[in-house]
C-alpha cells in the first residue's frame, strides 16, 4: 500500500517538467521578491493607466508612464514602433537567450466606471479599462524587471525585453509589430491576461479577418425613376443573405458576425453606397482563409444580382495561437507555487455585490487553478496569436474579477482599480518572472519551448491579415 502510494506521489511528479519539479532556485526567489519589492510602483503605474483610459493608438500618457519607468530601471528605451507612437521596446542585458514580454494599455470605449461594487461612471461616456490592459501593461513590466534586477546582478545571463504593445481592443498592435519583424530574435515570448478565474493558458484564441464589404450603386428618385437607380443596399441584403445560407455549411467552430454601418442616406433616394461590416473566425486561421474566400465570392454574387459593384477590403484579423505544451507545465508549475491572491471578507464582498448586480452567481472570487487539462475553447480573437506563429509564446490568465461577472464591462473596471486587481497583478507579475527564471536557468527547458514550437508551427510561414501600410492613426 505505502509503495503503491509512493509510485502514485513519484508519477505525479513525473508530469511536470525538469524545471518545475525542483525546489524554486535562489534566482527565482530573488525574482518574486523583486516584484514585492517593487509592487507599490506597479500597483501605482497600474491606476494611473486606469485613471488614463486612453483607447487604441491615444495611449499617450499610458505608454509614457511605462516607458519611463522601465528607463528609470535601467531599460533602453525605444519609443515608436512599426508606426505607432504608443508602441515602445525597452531591453536590458546582451546576448542570448533573449526572453521577452508583452504587456498592453489600451482601454475599451465608453465602459468607464468607479472602482467601487455598483454600476457608476467615472466621466458619463468615456473610455474605461474593461479589459484589465491597465494590470496587464504594469504586471508585465514588473516580470521584466525583476529579470532584469537578476541580470544585472550577475545571476542570470542573457537579455530581457519588454514590449509595449498599443491597440489590442482595435487595430491589433501586435500584429503590425509581427509584419514589420519586430520580434525576430526573440527566443520565448511571454504575455498574460487578467480574467476571472486563474490558469496558464492552453486553449487557443480564435483565428479572425475583419472585412468592410462596400456596395456601389447608382442613385435615383426612388418613385418617379427607380428604374435607373441600382440600389447598394440591395446588394448589401443579398450578401448578408448569402452569408446566412452559408451559415448552415460551416465548420460548428466557425462563427461569422456582421452589422451593416452604411445602408444609404434616405428612402427616397435609392442608395449609391452601402457598406456591411463582417468578421470570420474559427480556432483554425485555415478555416478562416476558406471562409475569406466563400464571402469574397457571395459579395460577387450579391453585386451581380443587383447590377452594382463589390469590394471587399482586408482591415485586419488575427492568427489563433499557437499552443506551448512545455511552456504551459512550466507557467502552470509556477502559478501553483506562487498561489492565487488570498481576500479578504471585504474583497469578496465586493465581489459578490458586482455578481448581484449582475445576476451571476454571487459567489465571489475564484481561488483555484484551472488544470491544463480542464479548460474551455474561448470565444475570443487576439493578437497574441499573430505573435506566437513568429516566436515561441507563453501565457497565463490570472483572476482579477469576480467569477462569470460580464467582461468588457464595467465589473472589470471597477475590481482592476482597486485591490482585487492589484493583488491578480502582482500574481502574475510573479509567476512570469518565476517562469522566465526557469528559461533562463535550464537550456534544456528552452529547447523544449523551442521544438514544440518549430514541431507546431510546420512549415506555416505568417501572414498577417492587415492592409499594406501603416496603422492608421486617430484623427486626434
Ligand atoms: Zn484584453
Amino acid at each position: 500500500m505505502q509503495s503503491h502510494l509512493i509510485r502514485l506521489v513519484l508519477c505525479a511528479l513525473c508530469a511536470l517538467p525538469l524545471a518545475a519539479r525542483a525546489a524554486p532556485s535562489a534566482v527565482k526567489r530573488a525574482a518574486v521578491a523583486s516584484v514585492d519589492q517593487h509592487a507599490a510602483d506597479l500597483t501605482d503605474l497600474s491606476d494611473k493607466i486606469w485613471g488614463y483610459a486612453e483607447t487604441a493608438l491615444r495611449e499617450h500618457k499610458s505608454s509614457k508612464v511605462l516607458a519611463d519607468y522601465a528607463e528609470q530601471q535601467g531599460f533602453t528605451v525605444t519609443r515608436g514602433v512599426s508606426g505607432m507612437p504608443t508602441a515602445f521596446i525597452a531591453t536590458f542585458g546582451n546576448g542570448r537567450p533573449v526572453i521577452a514580454i508583452m504587456g498592453e494599455y489600451d482601454a475599451l470605449p465608453g465602459v468607464s466606471q468607479k472602482a467601487i461594487a455598483e454600476k457608476s461612471p467615472l466621466v458619463e461616456g468615456a473610455a474605461g479599462h474593461g479589459c484589465g490592459h491597465n494590470l496587464f501593461g504594469a504586471a508585465s513590466l514588473g516580470a521584466a524587471l525583476a529579470i532584469k534586477e537578476q541580470i544585472a546582478a550577475g545571476k542570470l545571463k542573457g537579455t530581457i525585453v519588454f514590449y509595449g504593445t498599443p491597440a489590442e481592443e482595435a487595430v491589433g498592435g501586435k500584429t503590425y509589430m509581427a509584419r514589420d519583424g519586430v520580434f525576430n530574435g526573440v527566443d520565448v515570448m511571454f504575455a498574460w491576461h487578467p480574467g476571472d478565474e486563474s490558469m496558464a493558458d492552453a486553449v487557443t484564441s480564435q483565428a479572425m479577418v475583419d472585412l468592410m464589404v462596400e456596395f456601389k450603386g447608382q442613385a435615383a428618385h426612388a418613385a418617379s425613376d427607380p428604374w435607373n437607380g441600382r440600389s447598394a443596399l440591395d446588394g448589401a441584403m443579398l450578401f448578408a443573405q448569402g452569408v446566412e445560407m452559408m451559415r448552415e455549411h460551416m465548420k460548428p467552430s466557425s462563427r461569422v458576425h456582421y452589422v451593416i454601418p452604411d445602408g444609404g442616406d434616405v428612402p427616397n433616394v435609392i442608395p449609391e453606397h452601402a457598406k456591411v461590416w463582417i468578421w470570420a473566425r474559427d480556432q483554425k486561421r485555415t478555416e478562416v482563409d476558406d471562409l475569406y474566400a466563400r464571402i469574397r465570392k457571395i459579395a460577387e454574387g450579391a453585386a451581380l444580382m443587383t447590377g452594382t459593384q463589390a469590394v471587399v477590403k482586408l482591415q485586419g484579423g488575427d492568427w489563433e495561437q499557437l499552443l506551448n505544451e512545455p511552456g504551459a507545465k512550466l507557467i502552470d508549475a509556477n502559478l501553483r507555487w506562487i498561489g492565487t491572491p488570498t481576500y479578504t471578507a471585504d474583497e469578496d464582498a465586493f465581489a459578490k455585490q458586482i455578481q448581484a448586480a449582475t445576476n451571476v452567481p454571487a459567489v465571489g472570487m475564484e481561488r483555484k487553478i484551472r488544470a491544463l487539462d480542464d479548460q474551455e475553447p474561448e470565444g475570443g480573437s487576439t493578437d497574441v496569436g499573430d505573435v506566437s506563429w513568429v516566436v515561441p509564446t507563453l501565457t497565463l490568465t490570472v483572476v482579477t474579477s469576480p467569477k462569470a461577472a460580464p467582461w468588457h464591462a464595467w465589473p472589470v473596471v471597477a475590481t482592476g482599480g482597486m485591490s482585487i486587481g492589484h493583488k491578480g497583478l502582482i500574481v502574475a507579475s510573479k509567476t512570469l518572472a518565476a517562469t522566465m527564471v526557469d528559461l533562463y536557468e535550464n537550456p534544456k527547458a528552452l529547447r523544449e519551448v523551442r521544438a514544440d514550437f518549430e514541431k507546431k508551427r510546420g512549415d506555416a510561414v505568417f501572414k498577417a491579415y492587415l492592409p499594406d501600410g501603416q496603422p492608421p492613426l486617430p484623427n486626434e
